[in-house]
């Protein structure tokens, strides 16, 4: 057994972990970093960017977005069912961390919106490429370049394994290094953050009652399985919730040509498998209202679908609606897609040259279908009565062939699992904090009860970020004291 000494141990090196060694650092504590994997930066290695709200980059763009409203607009959406005093201090912290990290080398491209009818809460990080995926990457190795700065020790391959309680506060983390060999670090404060339970199928099981690969396509990233909420409650952290952060899928698009994903996100026919309209397809632009329509449906399934001239139509003139995730309007590529996937016998994408035929394989009532599309198509030349759809989107399915794609709930993994208050101290189940056990990010993320924020976009790494300061902030003013 190896023995180690710091004041802090932060459990994990995703943005909220990166984030609370280095403030815990720059506020005078001695902290080593322990990390599962070979790499820092977590799950937010494939994502763009956090959220911001009354930063610079807002004022410059004129964009009129106070801590008051974007705060008001969070406690209405969330029901006020979520701590106010925690979602207060993240939001107003939010600008300055935008000037801290720009402080420390990132550059951010400027605030943007999601999808239309977000906000523009997205700092996008600035990369040597073109906006895109895995922008954040570059947050974080500066994150990590700023930590070694300040003399913070990284043990990569080296997951935790228990926090050391004695006389009810915390006094130690054990870990396993990569060769097997065990570590004892003893410490004053421990600061939880490793990103929630993503890739644990039996966790999700038990706490939001979804079968990965059955009715629940989330990201699933290695090593992200609950380790850091089961340490926390075993060392007297109370519990939360633990939800799926939701997002809708259009299953097995991964290796399609992005005109397929592309054409059937667009705010076409969105029917269930009895072949009813289930939503206000305007409303498809958000992810998160899509998934939660989705789970909503027998077999949680919905089904998009479009005809020839629709598809003629976007090929010519480019789809209704792009977003920073899906950039090109462009669907040219769409038939050559839909052809890979019939080659390879995908059950998840269907072409027919009737919609009896379309429904048959689809597995949708036939007569139920027939019937919606002939409403669905007069309200084409009229108005939708039924959900009241923006006219712009209204478009008939009239010429064959016709083509249809399984929606999927989806989402970017768990969050929540281990009770905090405002200053991120985990907390037990009576409110009373553990002394020197702190949470943040992912495994902490109680604040958005049951459908995450994408009206704010930049949501989940914005409180990764800030509960990451405010833990390191907290846990270094607690090991000095
Ligand atoms: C494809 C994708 C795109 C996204 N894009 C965005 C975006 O643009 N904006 C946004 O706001 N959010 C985005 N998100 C969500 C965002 O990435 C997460 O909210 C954020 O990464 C959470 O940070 P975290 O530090 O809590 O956890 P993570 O980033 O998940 O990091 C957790 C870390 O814990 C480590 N770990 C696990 N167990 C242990 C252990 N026992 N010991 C030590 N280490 C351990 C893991 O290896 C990992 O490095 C995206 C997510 C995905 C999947």
């Amino acid at each position: 057994m190896k023995n180690l000494e710091a004041q802090i141990v932060v459990i994990a090196a995703g943005p909220s972990g990166l984030s609370a060694a280095v403030q815990a650092a720059e506020d005078g504590a001695s902290v080593i970093v322990l990390e599962k994997a070979a790499t820092v930066g977590g799950a937010a290695n494939m994502g763009m960017g956090p959220l911001g709200i009354g930063t610079k980059h807002q004022k410059r763009q004129m964009i009129d977005l106070s801590v008051e409203k974007a705060f008001n607009m969070f406690m209405e959406y969330t029901h006020y069912q979520v701590d106010a005093r925690l979602v207060k201090r993240y939001f107003e912290q939010s600008a300055e961390t935008i000037e801290w990290l720009e402080d420390m080398g990132v550059e951010f491209e400027g605030a943007f919106r999601y999808f239309p009818k977000s906000e523009a809460t997205w700092h996008i990080v600035k990369t040597d490429r073109a906006i895109g995926p895995r922008a954040a990457s570059f947050m974080n190795k500066a994150l990590y370049t700023k930590a070694l700065e300040l003399g913070v020790t990284f043990l990569m391959e080296t997951p935790a394994k228990k926090i050391l309680v004695e006389n009810g506060k915390v006094a130690g983390v054990t870990a396993v290094s990569k060769d097997g060999e065990e570590i004892m670090i003893s410490c004053k404060a421990a600061i939880v953050c490793t990103g929630g339970a993503g890739a644990n199928k039996e966790l999700i099981k038990q706490e939001t009652g979804f079968t990965q690969g059955e009715d629940m396509f989330n990201f699933a990233i290695p090593g992200l399985v609950g380790d850091g909420m089961k340490m926390a409650w075993d060392a007297g952290a109370g519990k939360t919730t633990v939800r799926i952060e939701m997002a809708a899928n259009i299953e097995g698009c991964d290796e399609l040509p992005q005109g397929v994903s592309n054409v059937f996100s667009q705010p076409n026919l969105l029917v269930n498998k009895y072949g009813k309209r289930v939503m206000n397809e305007d409303q498809m632009q958000n992810a998160t209202y899509l998934a939660n329509v989705v789970t909503h449906q027998k077999d949680r399934i919905c089904y998009s679908i479009v005809d020839t001239s629709i598809l003629k139509y976007y090929i010519r003139n480019g789809v209704d609606n792009v977003s920073l995730v899906r950039t090109n309007p462009d669907v040219s590529d769409f038939y050559e897609g839909i052809k890979i996937a019939q080659d390879n016998d995908s059950e998840d994408f269907f072409v027919a040259d009737t919609m009896e035929e379309l429904a048959e394989k689809a597995g949708i009532s036939v007569d139920n279908l027939i019937e919606t599309v002939d409403t669905y198509n007069d309200y084409c030349d009229s108005v939708d009565e039924e959900f009241f759809k923006d006219k712009k989107y209204l478009r008939p399915l009239k010429k064959a062939p016709f083509y249809c794609a399984k929606v999927r709930a989806g989402g970017y993994g768990t969050v929540g699992g281990v009770k905090i208050n405002e200053n991120c101290e985990a907390i037990t189940e009576d409110f009373e904090p553990v002394p020197g056990l702190y949470c943040a990010g992912t495994d902490a993320c109680n604040i958005y009860d049951d459908s995450y924020m994408f009206l704010l976009p930049g949501n989940s790494m914005g409180f990764a970020v800030n509960t990451g300061r405010i833990a390191g902030m907290g846990a270094a003013e607690f090991v000095g004291e």
